[in-house]
């Protein structure tokens, strides 16, 4: 028999592991209080006491997974929608402006101008070429800000169509509804070599450079990163730079020994050493398994050069960029290695050394 007290302490960790998966908190809370019912009614298929709280935690992610398959349905429902209320639904969905940088969207409205209204293209070349604001525009066409607001609004939801329909949005932002890699228009930060590709799936994001890894081994050989953790970015840019948050956000978890598990937030502890991916050398690095959920965060090399603030900065400046590792060597009486950051079309570059005992960056020198 299962005490109160047991599953009622489960319930904060269980509402944050909901939260995470699902990024509702309303909803987190509905769903922790179902799932502890649901493990008071079923009590007696729990055999072994000790894993209580991995058997709440996968009801937990069973349900979480329901609610967000259910979500997707609703999602491809939109296609039957009028246009009216599919423009709706379509602005609503996604904010260009917000998930994409003004060069990248100057760049897609060159393509895509000449197909929109007159109207419409003024509008938006008032907007985004000669940088007006609503304000100015609604002045401008004699009307108020609200319908000049209105209307940009319109004419991006055109203009999305548009670049939709024509595929001119791939590699950009992620498109819905496609299955498998999609391409993107980033650079691999480690071989600066090939694009990244990016695949979803209902409760986490795969990034992956079939520069640096062979398609054979695509299924076990990729950064996956939880969902929740993205928000409702849809622009590969944005993608990319919570994935740095991220980065950074375990990285300085680690050294201030805040040390978390993503998904659950239970503490865990992160180890130096090595980890093994099927059909690859052991990667040097860093891991942590995760005792409430299962999930296993690993942090290599190269993650946490990539999770420092300065070469977070280089990396924005220099889009195009190598990661070099160099031999391990003893440095100040530590396990070191120098790691190298250089930009592929300049010669700029950043110099870290990492303590490899403890993850810490001994040095860094931008050169
Ligand atoms: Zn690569
Ligand atoms: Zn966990």
């Amino acid at each position: 028999m299962l005490d109160d007290l047991t599953l009622v302490g489960l319930r904060p960790s269980l509402v944050r592991f909901c939260l995470k998966m699902i990024g509702d908190s309303a909803l987190a809370e509905d769903i922790a209080q179902e799932t502890l019912l649901e493990a008071w009614v079923h009590q007696h298929e729990l055999r072994d006491q000790a894993r209580l709280a991995s058997w709440m935690f996968g009801i937990a992610r069973n349900r979480c997974l329901m609610w967000l398959r259910q979500q997707k349905h609703h999602a491809t429902s939109i296609s039957q929608l009028t246009q009216g209320e599919a423009e709706t639904a379509l602005m609503s969905q996604m904010d260009l402006e917000q998930d994409l940088e003004a060069k990248e969207i100057a760049e897609l409205l060159e393509h895509a101008l000449d197909t929109l209204s007159p109207a419409m293209r003024e509008l938006l070349i008032h907007r985004y070429y000669d940088e007006m604001s609503p304000g100015t525009i609604a002045i401008q066409a004699k009307i108020s800000v609200a319908a000049a607001s209105m209307r940009l609004q319109r004419a991006k939801a055109a203009l999305y169509q548009i670049l939709h329909e024509n595929q001119k949005l791939d590699g950009y932002i992620m498109l819905s509804g496609k299955k498998g890699w999609q391409d993107t228009h980033l650079w691999c930060p480690h071989c600066g070599q090939h694009h990244l590709s990016v695949r979803s799936t209902v409760t986490e994001l795969h990034f992956i450079c079939f520069g640096c890894v062979p398609a054979s081994l695509a299924s076990t050989i990729h950064t996956t990163i939880p969902k929740a953790l993205f928000g409702t970015a849809k622009g590969y840019k944005r993608l990319l730079s919570h994935l740095s948050d991220w980065l950074a956000g375990a990285w300085n978890g680690m050294r201030e020994g805040l040390r978390y598990c993503p998904y659950c937030h239970s503490s865990v502890v992160w180890c130096s050493q090595p980890f093994s991916i099927p059909g690859q050398e052991l990667q040097p690095g860093f891991s942590a398994d995760c005792e409430q959920c299962r999930f296993s965060s690993y942090l290599s090399w190269e993650g946490i050069i990539l999770a420092q603030a300065e070469v977070q900065r280089f990396w924005l400046r220099f889009p195009r960029m190598q990661i070099v590792l160099e031999q391990e060597r003893e440095i100040a009486g530590q396990r070191a290695v120098v790691v190298t950051v250089r930009s592929i079309p300049t010669q700029a570059r950043v110099e870290c050394c990492l303590g490899l005992e403890q993850g810490k960056i001994l040095e860094i020198i931008a050169r």
